[in-house]
């Protein structure tokens, strides 16, 4: 494929016309550019529904998720969603971190053939953006985002009439009620609208620190370790060598606490829709952009493996007329932006990577790997085919294989140079890899101000968390 099929054609409607969305608005205006992708629509033409929700809970691994199985009740409104939508059991992040992974997310592309490489990487002008397509189809189109790392600045304000960022509020804040309250206003404003519209809400409470709240379990009264409610992650890192289970087990009780609190503000939106009606007439797209470990393989935060615990995200899709099932075949969060084009009717532009993953789609059943990369600790690549999990590291020089059925946490990798179909998938991956390298963009990057810098380092990104840490000792 060639550069041109990312472009975008030139008529875009420019600027917030939500002029009743509260006075936080950030109305975008973005330049045109000239392609030659035509949707097979044009705007206002064919504005009828249904509307779309996507929701993206930052930082969210899968398996604590009551839905997925997990032992404590996290999340009765998202478990309400799941019963009445179809429920992906295996989708995979394109990247372990915020910035590659939404933008795969909202580009149906994978994150080097974005140019996205690190911390101050945008993503490019003249992608096509779900967000785009959507409008130029007559979406009336909204985001309410709570991570610098998926704001304006790092280019996600692309195809967005109106763009909340009010709630990036870094490390310590509690925005969820914050998102959910920007979210209903922008539904209310659109009561009166005859166009259907595409709101996206990005929530970030489970992502560190992690704040206690009251449910779903209080502290334990023996409990004296190293973790408190609300520590930086900084602190946490200095600290992970001297972590041990109970100190783990608090970490994750946190961490649940914080996922309970933003199922409850993503429940407030759900009962909105139910009780407008229009939940009927909504196709609701749930998801996370990556998980985060608790020394799952020794470590803690994201961004840095390729392991279940950080690219294994919840998905739940409820789309009307769509009956609930159950679906285990690996799917990825590059799937989201055909499917939901598929299911309104849309065609997909040229050069896109993901497929129609609705359960009665011929996509969902021929065979296909799926890649997942970060340039973060070391440059990894991923290849997952069925059951089977390939990681490269450098230059392919180290190879690690898993068989996930046999082996869901990863803990005894197999050996891949004796494993036919191990061996058969390295290929496979250095050629996808040489793929992306040659289509990519060239990367686009913004210069940090001090406090993003130090907003970012605080929720450990950036800086040089390597570096000898200044640990902090158990009391005996
Ligand atoms: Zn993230």
């Amino acid at each position: 494929m060639t550069k041109g099929t990312l472009s975008k054609r030139g008529h875009k409607r420019t600027g917030n016309r939500f002029t009743i969305w509260g006075g936080s608005l950030l109305a975008i205006g973005l330049g045109t550019s000239c392609g030659d992708y035509e949707p097979d629509s044009t705007p206002e033409s064919t504005a009828h529904g249904p509307n779309v929700l996507l929701i993206v809970v930052d930082t969210l691994r899968r398996d604590h998720l009551s839905c997925y199985g997990h032992q404590s009740n996290t999340s009765p409104a998202i478990d309400a969603l799941a019963r009445k939508s179809v429920v992906y059991t295996r989708a995979y992040a394109q990247a372990p971190w915020t910035t590659p992974s939404i933008g795969a997310l909202l580009s149906s592309r994978y994150p080097t053939s974005l140019g996205i490489k690190g911390d101050q990487s945008t993503l490019a002008p003249e992608l096509l953006l779900l967000p785009e397509v959507l409008q130029d189809a007559g979406y009336n189109t909204a985001a309410v985002v709570s991570h610098s790392f998926c704001s304006a600045r790092w280019g996600f304000a692309q195809g967005f009439d109106a763009f909340d960022e009010t709630n990036v509020q870094g490390h310590g804040a509690v925005t969820s009620r914050g998102v959910t309250d920007q979210g209903l206003a922008f539904l209310k404003s659109q009561d009166d609208e005859s166009n259907p519209w595409f709101l996206w809400l990005h929530y970030f409470d489970p992502h560190c620190a992690y704040v206690e709240h009251e449910r779903p379990s209080a502290r334990p009264d023996s409990y004296e370790g190293l973790v408190e409610s609300g520590q930086l992650y900084r602190e946490l890192w200095q600290a992970r060598r001297d972590l041990n289970s109970e100190d783990y087990a608090e970490l994750r009780r946190l961490y649940d606490s914080e996922i309970r609190h933003t199922d409850a503000n993503i429940g407030r939106v759900l009962e909105q829709l139910e009780q407008s009606g229009d939940l009927d007439d909504t196709i609701i797209i749930f998801t996370a952009d990556h998980g985060e470990e608790f020394g799952d393989h020794g470590s803690i935060g994201h961004a840095r493996t390729l392991y279940e615990e950080l690219i294994g995200v919840p998905l739940i899709a409820h789309i009307p007329g769509v009956p609930p099932s159950v679906i285990h075949q690996p799917v990825a969060l590059i799937d989201v932006y055909p499917t939901i084009l598929n299911t309104l009717g849309l065609t997909p532009p040229p050069g896109i990577e993901g497929r129609d993953i609705r359960p009665d789609s011929k996509d969902l059943e021929s065979p296909r790997v799926i890649f997942s990369e970060t340039n973060r600790g070391g440059r990894l690549r991923a290849a997952i085919s069925g059951n089977l999990k390939l990681i490269a590291r450098g230059r392919f020089g180290q190879l690690t294989a898993f068989e996930l059925d046999n082996d869901p946490t990863e803990s005894t990798p197999i050996n891949a140079q004796q494993n036919p179909a191990a061996l058969a998938l390295a290929p496979v991956l250095a050629q996808w890899w040489e793929r992306v390298q040659a289509e990519a963009l060239p990367e686009q990057t913004i210069q940090l101000t001090g406090d993003e810098r130090s907003q970012l380092e605080q929720l450990g990104y950036g800086g040089n968390q390597e570096q000898a840490p200044r640990r902090r000792k158990r009391k005996d």
